[in-house]
């Protein structure tokens, strides 16, 4: 069983002007069914009952007890200033996602003739695997959008346009997002506005309701289309489930089980585990650092204390409103040492945009490529030959760059031989999969005949061997070390 939350935020507020709901819900992990009925069945009663004149939070007396307790504003602050993070690192994966199956794929027909029943079902393991995550039930009540009905149908919040939407959005698909997404609701919207003369702490409560509703959907759009695919939960990139994670709800990365976070709980000041700046776990207590102005949030070094410092100097020891919140500096896309300019013309694809994720890893500097062994697993590939590597490194530039097809058939020739030495050790990679990936990532056909028909592949220039010979060494040296053995001997 995940622990209750601790705090009070979207326990009581999420429920509106209601009367506390007589019976508990379902317990999620035994009745699935009975637990998403329950809460379909409250949050419709809940909106279906708000009209234009409805008490917005801020004009509702009874709502009052509840946000008053929610703690203080500087902490409230701090964790939306993570959770907003957070969200828009979520909306990044999902339009990647998004992308994949409606664009490049052919999910929204596929979604279109399922029958009622598996839309039914994928739409309840969806609300459940986000839930899990957040253990927060009670933000359902916030998001009238999660329902069976809604979901399924082709209406304004059926499954697909809600992903176009995102799509619309941001169409990038490099798993960032230029700025972060809300999804609007009428009621909601309006249960959750606020004037200017609203208390600060009922302001920032607003806004940690609308993060926690967004990261809701967010999370069930993820779920459902993981479930369609038959893929395990996903586990955030990074391995970030929440900022303050206490010991009991640790979890361990990639692992595909499901993991109960502290989504919008305030901070355990007692339980320090979480880097603000890199989001790592430090399990080493002694090398963090605190903030020694608001004492509020711990770093593992003193770069990450640096650069995160524009984004928390405006929570830093503030005891006021901050709109700005719900509007958090984008991350830059991911890029490895050496990573090409996109030439006019080519777009490149969200699995592309996965690869060059994975080559910026620090642990992956002196590896060329990233197979991806099951949808949430790589192996990384580095070549015995040092022929090889450069010409797949020069190759891999022009195909990164422009999409250039000879390059990328060259990639194919030098994978394939590798899959098939991996394979004599016993390690099974079919030529197939590498085939498959290389088309999802260049959006090409690597068909027999494709490839007999494309233009040939022009030799590496000294230049182009240098350059790449030159970010080697770039990369090598930003790991500190040495050349690893059988890598480049110059
Ligand atoms: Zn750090
Ligand atoms: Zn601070």
């Amino acid at each position: 069983m995940p622990p209750k939350p601790t705090s009070c935020l979207t326990h009581r507020i999420g429920s509106g002007a209601r009367a506390e709901p007589s019976a508990p819900p379902p317990d999620k992990h035994i009745d699935r069914e009975g637990w998403n009925a329950y809460y379909e069945k409250e949050v419709t009663a809940k909106y279906a009952c708000m009209s234009a004149d409805y008490p917005r939070l801020e004009d509702s007396p009874a709502q009052e007890k509840y946000w008053k307790t929610c703690g203080t504003i500087a902490d409230i602050k701090q964790g939306n200033d993570y959770n907003g993070k957070m969200l828009m690192h979520e909306e990044g994966i999902l339009i990647a996602v998004a992308i994949e199956n409606l664009h490049d794929g052919n999910f929204a027909a596929e979604w279109k003739g399922l029958a009622a029943d598996k839309k039914k079902e994928l739409v309840i393991e969806g609300v459940y695997r986000a839930v899990c995550v957040a253990d927060r039930d009670l933000t359902r009540l916030t998001c009238p959008e999660l329902t069976v009905k809604g979901l399924s149908g082709g209406g304004k919040y059926g499954l697909i346009k809600m992903l176009e939407r995102l799509i619309a959005h941001d169409p990038t698909g490099n798993l960032r997002v230029s700025n972060m997404y809300l999804f609007s609701h009428p009621q909601v919207d309006h249960e959750l506005s606020f004037t200017e003369k609203a208390p600060d702490l009922l302001k920032t409560v607003i806004q940690s309701l609308i993060l926690a509703r967004n990261w809701l959907i967010v999370k069930t759009l993820v779920g459902i289309l993981e479930a369609h695919h038959n893929e395990p939960p996903t586990i955030h990139p990074n391995g970030r489930m929440g900022p303050h994670r206490s010991g009991k709800n640790k979890t361990d990365r990639h692992d595909g089980a499901y993991h109960p976070s502290q989504f919008n709980n305030p901070p355990k000041k007692e339980v320090p585990p979480v880097c603000a700046g890199c989001h790592a776990v430090v399990a080493d207590r002694s090398v963090l650092r605190k903030c020694a102005r608001c004492q509020n949030v711990w770093y593992c070094s003193r770069e990450c204390q640096k650069k995160d410092w524009p984004s928390h100097k405006k929570i830093c020891g503030n005891d006021s409103f901050d709109s700005t919140l719900l509007s958090p500096v984008a991350e830059r896309p991911d890029e490895f040492i050496g990573c090409p300019a996109v030439a006019l013309g080519f777009v490149r694809s969200p699995a592309l945009w996965r690869q060059i994720w994975y080559l910026s890893k620090r642990d992956s500097q002196t590896q060329v490529y990233h197979l991806e062994t099951t949808p949430k697993h790589s192996t990384s590939v580095n070549f015995s030959g040092y022929e090889d590597q450069l010409l797949f490194l020069v190759a891999r530039r022009r195909a990164m760059a422009s999409g250039s097809l000879p390059a990328i058939i060259v990639m194919l020739e030098i994978l394939l031989a590798e899959a098939r030495r991996l394979e004599d050790i016993g390690k099974k990679i079919s030529p197939e999969k590498v085939r498959a990936q290389l088309e999802r990532e260049y959006r090409v056909d690597l068909s027999a005949r494709a490839i007999a028909e494309a233009p040939p592949f022009h030799q590496p220039t000294m230049e182009e061997c240098e350059e790449e010979i030159r970010f080697s060494k770039q990369r090598i040296a930003s790991l500190g070390g040495d050349l690893p053995t059988g890598y480049f001997r110059y």
